[in-house]
């Protein structure tokens, strides 16, 4: 293997719980040399997960709480809290304004302030946010509520405005980036803007498809080889480069 290929594929926002027969992909992501950060949707869902994770230093489990339940899940919101303080990795969470998840805005509004400001206070936090239809909202939620000394924050499937991008940028976000961003002409020209040292890679699998078939972490692979292509480089550079962003996202907070 060349030192060119070192480097552990990434894969920073999937969601394995909602795969039939999950349990068998938790081992293959560890022997694929994926490094995946799964996230929940809801803080119920948190013990099962970490206990599926147990086995694989490689995967890393967020406690959510996914703006999309937000409707019916705020209540849910004492129960994060409860588990806040064993979560060294926080997700799904953010903002979602789409017509179907508008009707709860306000209470996301209210719920994502609140983890914001929770994560801020207990420091050593990594965050995976949505922000579909409301990016320019999540941003000024962070630049209000999160100190970026104590907080990082992974953009996930980012489609604001190049110029929300570059206010994230400002405040120290991190950019996750899956194929179906880079299937655009707008998509690439938002993912050029972002400086490459914040860029890592997700699938956000089981929720975009690969032919017939949900897409899986190891396919992360397609993934870097479509930024490579977005980016004017090779694969071999985009995967050592993702991996660097990696530990280097993971070395900046004390725990
Ligand atoms: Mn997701």
């Amino acid at each position: 293997m060349s030192a060119f290929q070192s480097g552990e594929l990434v894969d920073y926002h999937c969601h394995l719980d909602l795969y039939p027969e999950c349990e068998k992909l938790f081992a293959t992501c560890a022997e694929g040399n994926v490094s995946v950060l799964t996230v929940t949707t809801t803080p119920k869902a948190w013990p099962r997960n970490v206990e599926m994770a147990a086995p694989w230093r490689s995967i890393r489990v967020g406690l959510g709480l996914h703006p999309q339940l937000v409707a019916d899940r705020s209540v849910e919101l004492s129960l994060f809290e409860t588990y806040l303080p064993e979560a060294r990795f926080v997700g799904e969470i953010g903002l979602d304004a789409s017509p179907r998840f508008y009707r709860s805005f306000d209470t996301q509004l209210k719920v994502f302030e609140r983890i914001l400001k929770l994560c801020s206070e207990a420091g050593g936090k990594i965050l995976s946010v949505h922000s579909v239809r409301a990016a320019a909202h999540v941003v000024r939620l962070i630049e209000r509520c999160v100190d970026p000394t104590r907080v990082a924050i992974v953009l996930h499937w980012f489609s604001g405005s190049n110029s929300d991008a570059k206010r994230a940028f400002d405040l120290g976000c991190y950019f996750s980036i899956n194929c179906s961003m880079l299937d655009s002409p707008k998509g690439r020209s938002l993912v050029n803007s972002i400086p490459t040292t914040r860029l890592l890679t997700e699938t956000d699998g089981p929720f975009i498809r690969i032919g017939d078939r949900p897409i899986v972490p190891t396919d992360v692979k397609l993934t870097l080889s479509d930024l490579a292509e977005t980016t004017g480089t090779s694969i071999q550079e985009t995967r050592s480069l993702v991996a660097a962003n990696l530990q280097a996202l993971e070395s900046i907070l004390p725990r």
